[in-house]
């Protein structure tokens, strides 16, 4: 009896644990897809704008305006390090909730966790000056 009786506490005991596993299991993952889809990093950011001065292109050149894929730069448009954001990735920057930005441009400065964003004007980007933001990274968007 009393054998009988340590025997079968001792296998609910194992359960629990065995429930606690899972649960612990199960934790830890859906923690990791919440950290995944948040992806929230913090980048330093510049701004530029199509100036001379920022990219070094005359307004007659025919690359004026336009970014390294192609694009015409416009508000959103932001320059990445492509090793760290893929160019067409879509982000948020905390501060501008009205505003999904496009990873579309690179520049010669912007390596690792560096961020460019584009402003029409040259006033604009100077008064954005060096920033640290918050970067999300936008799924499927
Ligand atoms: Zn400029």
């Amino acid at each position: 009896m009393m054998i009988r009786r340590k025997g079968s506490t001792a296998l609910l005991c194992t359960r629990k644990s065995v429930t606690v596993l899972f649960v612990s299991i199960f934790m830890f993952l859906s923690t990791m897809l919440f950290v995944n889809n948040v992806n929230a990093e913090v980048f330093k950011a510049t701004a530029y704008c199509s100036c001379e001065k920022c990219c070094d292109k005359d307004p007659s050149d025919k690359w004026y305006g336009i970014t390294a894929t192609g694009k015409r730069a416009r508000w959103g448009t932001v320059a990445v390090d492509k090793r760290v954001i893929k160019l067409g990735s879509r982000l948020r920057i905390k501060g501008y909730p009205d505003t999904i930005f496009r990873a579309e441009d690179v520049g010669g400065a912007i390596k690792g966790n560096r961020i460019d964003v584009w402003f029409p004007s040259h006033r604009e980007a100077l008064k954005f000056g060096v920033q640290k933001i918050v970067v999300q990274r936008v799924r499927n968007g």
